[in-house]
Parts: C-alpha cells; structure tokens; sequence
C-alpha cells in the first residue's frame, strides 16, 4: 500500500535515503514489511522530489518499479540535498499505473504523498470534489484518490491555511464522507514536514540536527518511535509535534 518517505537535515546523498539503508525505500520496493490493507509489492511507480539549495523542488517520477530504473543510482549518487520527500506506489485496483500517478504531487515549493485508498471511490467523495475549481479537476496528474487528495489539499493551502490545518481538514473531511478510508498523508515545504497516521503505519526518527518521517523503519536505530493511529505529525529538524487528528474512523480491514 505505498511507502513514502521524508528527510529534512543536513545534506546527504539521495543513496544514503533510498539505497543505502538495510530496510530502505528500494527494499521496501521489493521487500515491504507492513502492507495493511492488500497489495505485496510497491512495483507500481515511484516519486522522489528533492530542494537543490533553497530553491524550488526537482522531481523524477516514473511508472517502473524503483530497482528497475537505469538512471536513479546514478542521479542517486550525484544528488546532495537537505530535503526530500520519496514514495513507492502499490496502485489500487482499479487505478491507473503512470507516471503521474506516482507521488510525489507538487506545486510550487510544496511535494505531497499518500499512502492508502478512499473508500467507495469516486462516489463517496464527488461533493467534495465539486467544491474545487473545474479547472483543478480537470489538470489532476491522475484520475486517482491521491490525486484527488492532493487537489484537496492544495486547495486549502492556496487559500492560506498552514500545512497542519489543510492536511488535518482534508483527512477529516474524507473520513467524514468515506469512512473507513486509509489516509496516511505526507506534505512538505522542504523545511517543515507534516504527515498523518489514519489506517497506516508511520514512524519517526529525530536526530540531533535532522528529521525523518517514514511509513517503515529504514533501519533498526532505536531512535525510530512509530505515531499512534489517528495523529498529526509536524516535524521540523529541530523538534517533532505529535496531535490527535480527532477524525472519524480510518480503515483496519
Ligand atoms: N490509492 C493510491 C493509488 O492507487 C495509493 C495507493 C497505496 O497507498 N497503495 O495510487
């Protein structure tokens, strides 16, 4: 059901996130330890975006599975940032496998991942979708939940609410309207990162100077600590916040 990953702190090689780590992304890829919620692999695509120096994020996404791409251990190699927010996709029955259904979505300085489904897709959610602009509905990056979702969420930020609030709305929101619905989300700036934990696993790592939020451990570091179903994760380098989300009931089967 989709891993994602973000990394804000000092600079590193993408290698050290994605490759290096004994349970890294790539593994994840191949070799997930917790896929609640059906599907065994996440070969469906994959997304990483990264800030080059302060500036806007660079992305590379793609419908193959990650081990399968020829150009990402080198770009992986050669990439040196401070920032990153990276997914491996398991797509839904039903759903499309392109490119541009891979998280990362993104605008502007924002990157945005989703791991789960909504529940009675389309249906379930068509009001809340009617409550964007035509124009949002009809440049979606895919005709999929997460895309939606980003739409969702997006919209909120656009009209000036901070990061926790638009990621906490919409997680509310869709749960109000598609109960039982998984909606790990994970939005990033490149210098705050916020997530939430609503029928999914997420775990936390803070280090001194960085911070990581992951949907599995990359390694056995007993600093990793995993947030509580039902929360709100906002994590800078220097300090991690975790709320209640005090929504509606997120999937278990
Ligand atoms: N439902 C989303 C998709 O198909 C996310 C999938 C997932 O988390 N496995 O892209």
């Amino acid at each position: 059901m989709c891993r994602h990953l973000a990394y804000l702190g000092p600079p590193v090689t993408l290698r050290a996130l994605l490759f290096d780590p004994p349970h890294s992304l790539v593994r994840q890829s191949w070799a997930p330890r917790d896929m609640r919620g059906g599907g065994t692999v996440n070969a469906d695509g994959f997304g990483v975006g990264w800030y080059p120096d302060g500036a806007a994020p660079v992305r590379y996404r793609s419908a193959q599975p990650i081990w399968s791409d020829p150009a990402l251990p080198g770009l992986a190699d050669a990439t040196v940032t401070g920032a990153v927010l990276a997914a491996v996709r398991s797509a839904t029955v039903g759903m499309p496998v392109h490119a541009g259904a891979a998280a990362p979505f993104a605008e502007g300085r924002w990157l945005f991942s989703h791991n789960g489904v909504v529940r009675g897709w389309p249906d379930s959610v068509t009001e809340l979708a009617a409550g964007l602009p035509v124009r949002d509905l009809l440049t979606l990056d895919a005709p999929t939940d997460s895309a939606l979702l980003w739409a969702l969420v997006r919209h909120r930020l656009r009209a000036g609410a901070p990061p926790a609030g638009a990621v906490a709305d919409t997680v509310r929101s869709v749960l109000a309207a598609a109960p039982g619905s998984r909606l790990n989300l994970l939005l990033t700036d490149g210098r705050t990162a916020v997530a939430s934990t609503a029928g999914h696993a997420l775990s936390v790592r803070a280090d001194t100077d960085a911070v990581l939020l992951a949907s599995e451990p990359y390694d056995d570091d007993p600093a990793w600590r995993p947030v509580p179903d039902g929360s709100l994760v906002e994590a800078t380098p220097a300090g991690v916040r975790v709320t209640p989300l005090a929504a509606g009931r997120a999937g278990t089967s």
